[in-house]
C-alpha cells in the first residue's frame, strides 16, 4: 500500500526567518504522525535553513525548481546537487506556474526529472490540463503526453520511487478544486497509463498526489479515492495549523 504523502508549496511566500519557525512549529505539531509523508517546498533562499530546522524529524525538504546541468553559466539557476548539497531531498519539476509563467515544456520536465534523479532527488512531477483543454475535451491526450514526453527514458525502478503530481490548472490558487469525480478519473486514467508505460509494479508503488486549492474540508473526499495518495498544497500549507489540518484528513 502506497503511503499518503502530503507537500507544502510555499511559492514565493515566506523569508528564511519565516520559514524556520514554520517548520520549527510543524515539527511540534506533527510530531505524533507517521502514517503520512510530510513535504515543505521553501523558497531556493531557506531550502538549507529549512532543512536543518527539520533535523532528524519526519519532514522533508524540496526546491521548487532545478536546471538540469550539474554547473555552468546559468544565471540565476540552481542544481539538483546544488539542491542535494543544501538538504534537500524532493524537488518540484513542472509546477504549471513554471509551465506558462516561464516556458517550461515537457521537454525540459524531462531532462530536470533526469538530473534530479541521477543527484538522489525525488522528482514531483506535476502534470494537468488548463481550463480550455478541458472544455475540449482534451484532458486525457495532455496527460498522455506531459506523462510519456515527462518522462522518456525513465526506468520503471524509477518510477517506484517517484512522485506524480496532478494538478488541473484551473484549480490552483483558485479556490476552485476538482470534484472528487473529476479527480478520481484523472488519476485512475493516469494509474492506467503508468501501468501500461512502466509495468505493474513501479505504477503501484508511484504515489500521485492532486494538486488544486486543496483545504482541510476538501482533503477527506479526494483522498477517499484510491488512486489519490496525497495532494500538492499551495495556498492552504502556509498556515502550520491548517497545512496539519490537511496531513491528519490525509490518513487513508
Ligand atoms: C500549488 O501551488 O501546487 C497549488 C496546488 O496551489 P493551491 O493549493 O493554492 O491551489
Amino acid at each position: 500500500m502506497r503511503k499518503p504523502l502530503i507537500a507544502g508549496n510555499f511559492k514565493m511566500f515566506k523569508t528564511v526567518h519565516e520559514t524556520v519557525s514554520y517548520i520549527g512549529e510543524l515539527r511540534q505539531l506533527a510530531r505524533d504522525i507517521s502514517a503520512v509523508d510530510i513535504v515543505v517546498a521553501p523558497t531556493m533562499t531557506a531550502v538549507h535553513a529549512a532543512a536543518e530546522a527539520a533535523g532528524d524529524s519526519a519532514i522533508g525538504i524540496a526546491g521548487q525548481n532545478v536546471h538540469w546541468e550539474r554547473e555552468g553559466a546559468f544565471t540565476g539557476e540552481v542544481s539538483a546537487p546544488m539542491l542535494r548539497e543544501a538538504g534537500a531531498r524532493f524537488v518540484i519539476i513542472g509546477h504549471s506556474e513554471r509551465r506558462t509563467l516561464f516556458g517550461e515544456t515537457n521537454d525540459s520536465v524531462n531532462k530536470k526529472t533526469h538530473a534530479a534523479l541521477t543527484a538522489g532527488l525525488v522528482p514531483i512531477v506535476c502534470i494537468g490540463e488548463t481550463l480550455a483543454q478541458r472544455d475540449a475535451n482534451e484532458t486525457l491526450a495532455v496527460l498522455d503526453r506531459q506523462i510519456k514526453e515527462g518522462l522518456d527514458g525513465c526506468t520503471g525502478e524509477q518510477l517506484s520511487g517517484m512522485v506524480l503530481a496532478y494538478e488541473p490548472v484551473w484549480a490552483i490558487g483558485t479556490g476552485r478544486n476538482a470534484t472528487p469525480a473529476q479527480a478520481g478519473e484523472a488519476h485512475a486514467h493516469i494509474r492506467q497509463r503508468l501501468k501500461q508505460w512502466f509495468g505493474l509494479d513501479p505504477s503501484e508503488q508511484c504515489r500521485v498526489l492532486y494538486g488544486g486549492s486543496v483545504k482541510p474540508d476538501n482533503i477527506g473526499k479526494l483522498i477517499g479515492h484510491q488512486d489519490v495518495d496525497g495532494a500538492l498544497v499551495g495556498g492552504a500549507s502556509l498556515d502550520p495549523g491548517s497545512f496539519l489540518a490537511i496531513i491528519r484528513g490525509a490518513t487513508k
